[in-house]
Formats: C-alpha cells, structure tokens, sequence
C-alpha cells in the first residue's frame, strides 16, 4: 500500500523543511515480502538483528511481565541504568535511557539545535543524523569518508565552525563495518571544542571484542562534551522492543533528563534489557555465530572476486559490481532481503547481516546464482 503523499499544498500549515527531509527507508519486513512475491521462506539479512534472537532469558522475563503492562513503566529506567553501571563500572547518572538508542540521538538534538546551526557528519553513515539535524532546521556538513572508508578527521575538524554544535561519529560505522582508530578518534576529541557535543554512536560495540568498548568509556572521563551512544537492538536481540541507552557526564545528562518525555521507554523493554545484560550464554553464542558468519562470508566473497570491507561489525558491506538495486531485487525474488547501498561512492555495494551459517549458506547460493546468470 502506498502512502499518500503529503505536498505544500495541503491546508494545515506544516513547517517546510518537512517536505525537505526523506523518510528513512527501513529493511523490508518479512510477511511484506513473503506476500509481495508470494514465497514461504524468505530471510532477513537486512537490519543487522540477530539472528539467534532476543536473549531467552529475557523471554522468559517478558512472559512473567506482560501481566504488568497495566501500570506505567519506571520513567527513570532506574533498574536498568543500576544493571549498567555495575556492567561497565559507572555512576548510574552517567547513564540515560531511550526508546532506541535514536531516541538519545534526538534528545541531543532537540537540547542543542536552533535553526542554522551546523552538524557534523560522515557522507557515509547512518542516516537518522542528517534526518535529526534537518528536523530542528539544523544544517548538516557533510564530510567523505577517506580512500580506505575511514573518517577523516582532518576533514571533519576543519568543517568545524562557531555555528557547529554536534559532530556525529559511529564505531564501528554502518554500513563500512569500520572501527575508528582509537588514537585518532582520542586525538580528534583532543582538538574539538569544548563546547561542541561530540555523539559516538557505539550501536555495533558489543562485536568488538578487544578493550576498546572500555577505552571509549574512559574517554567520557576525560571528555564532558562526549556523549556515547549504545543499544539493545543489536547484539541484545531486542530491536522490536526498543531500548538504547546513552553515556555520558552527569550534567549532559541532566540535560537531556529535561527534555525525555516520562514513559518513554516501556516496562517491557526495560525487563527484557536487564535479563539481556545479564545472560553471557547468549551474548557468547551470539559473537560466537558472528565470528563464523564473518570467516565464512569473507571467504565466499573472496571466492565471487568479489570486494568487501573487513567488518568489526554484524554486517558486511560488500561490491556485487553490478547496481545495488539490481541484486537486491534479484535477492528479493529468491526471498533473501538485504540493503541495496544509494550512495555514489557505493552504488554496486550491497550491506548484509551476517546471519546464522544456513541463512549465510543459502544467501551465497542465492548470490552466486543471480551474480552468474549476468
Ligand atoms: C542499528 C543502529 C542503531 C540502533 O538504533 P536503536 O534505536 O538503538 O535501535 C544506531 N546506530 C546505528 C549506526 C545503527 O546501525
């Protein structure tokens, strides 16, 4: 079903950058495509959840709760910012709670953003920055990545002016998979100015497993302009539940504190992620299929001569040398859903979730045969 379109001319008086913002375009659902091309089995590779579920303690968690849902949830998530500052050795009030972690995202935004002022971020990066920054009538610079899909930093400091309030930085990036450089991410938070708020979108963290989760937690020590930003949806396996929280100094906090609206995270989802931090045997059996998944894709992108980026992610962006939107229909029509890339510099470039090792296996087979008909 298509929407209607909303155009200027409607009567009510919307504000004009409205028409100038592009919706999101989320992965495609599942039953859409099971209908839509009438197939029985059809696999999601396309919005990096995991592909072993939500944590079954969690599950079992959320059976007991649903019987609660008559009452208001805790609007201060106190349980969950309590579960989180014993797991990474934190004051509680370092630690905020939103519906997603997008929605810590955009109470940055609505505390800082006037019209006209400017937001750094990458060309190639999650799109929600750009959509958030043009909502509040903000400008965003937008910044290329490197030769290699790095964040080039030079580039990005010198887009720096006084209007500048928010540089957005994500480690691991989506869709290239990157992990920033730990020295050049610390270096480049070194010459910032102290009253630009620096978001480090850290959705993808929990896949690293060297310290440098922990090094970006020091960093919010030395650095109050510093906010992290981290999520349920990905290795948690709670993306339908939505909940994502932020780190930061107390008195950012604070501030966004004021303008959360109360409930906004429901009792649920609060449940759900205080199980979820604490089952090891999923978060290990997780990274474990990840960890295969990411051997076994590289390798069979290898063997199509096919380009990819080296992943510290759940995903990997990968050059089909044919147009993205080609091979992501053709995936379509042979029920496997993955995210055609749009961007210039990646316009042959699909992004897949790597998945569990039958799903990475059949998506191969699915690709081999549409790459070799061509
Ligand atoms: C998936 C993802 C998120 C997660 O958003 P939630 O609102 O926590 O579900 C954030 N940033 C990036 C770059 C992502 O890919």
């Amino acid at each position: 079903m298509q929407a209607k379109k909303i155009t200027k001319q409607d009567a009510l008086l919307w504000r004009s950058i409205i028409f100038k913002m592009a919706l999101y375009e989320p992965g495609k659902p599942i039953a859409e495509v099971k209908r839509e091309y009438r197939l029985k089995n059809v696999i999601k590779l396309a919005s990096n959840e995991n592909p072993l579920g939500a944590s079954p303690k969690a599950q079992e968690i959320l059976r007991k709760n649903i019987r609660e849902i008559n009452f208001y949830p805790d609007s201060n998530c106190c349980y969950v910012r309590e579960q989180l500052g014993k797991k990474l050795d934190l004051s509680p009030n370092m630690f905020i709670v939103g519906s997603g972690s997008v929605e810590i995202m955009k109470w940055a935004c609505e505390s800082l953003l006037q019209p006209k002022d400017e937001v750094v971020v990458a060309d190639i990066c999650f799109p929600v920055y750009c959509s958030l920054a043009s909502l509040y009538n903000a400008i965003p610079k937008v910044v290329p990545l490197d030769a290699d899909f790095d964040h080039d930093f030079e580039l990005m400091y010198s887009a720096i002016s006084r209007k500048t309030k928010i540089v957005f930085l994500t480690s691991p990036n989506n869709p290239t998979g990157k992990l920033i450089e730990y020295d050049a991410l610390a270096q480049f938070l070194e010459k910032v100015p102290h009253n630009i708020l620096v978001v480090l979108d850290l959705a993808y963290i929990d896949y690293v497993t060297s310290d440098y989760g922990r090094s970006g937690i020091d960093l919010v020590a030395k650095h109050p302009n510093l906010l992290l930003t981290r999520s349920f949806s990905k290795i948690y396996g709670l993306a339908g539940l939505r909940i994502g929280y932020g780190i930061a100094d107390e008195k950012t906090i604070e501030v966004l504190n004021r303008v959360r609206m109360p409930f906004s995270v429901n009792s649920l989802a609060q449940a759900a992620a205080i199980a979820a931090l604490e089952d090891e045997r999923h978060i290990k059996d997780t990274l474990d299929v990840n960890e295969i998944g990411k051997a076994y894709l590289s390798q069979a992108f290898r063997q199509l001569g096919l380009a990819y980026c080296p992943t510290s992610a759940n995903f990997i962006l990968v050059d089909t040398r044919h147009e993205s939107d080609e091979v992501f229909q053709a995936l379509l029509r042979k029920g496997i859903i993955v995210r055609p890339m749009r961007h210039p510099r990646l316009n042959t470039c699909i992004r897949v979730t790597i998945g569990t090792l039958e799903q990475n296996q059949i998506f191969v087979a699915r690709l081999r045969e549409i790459l070799c008909t061509r």
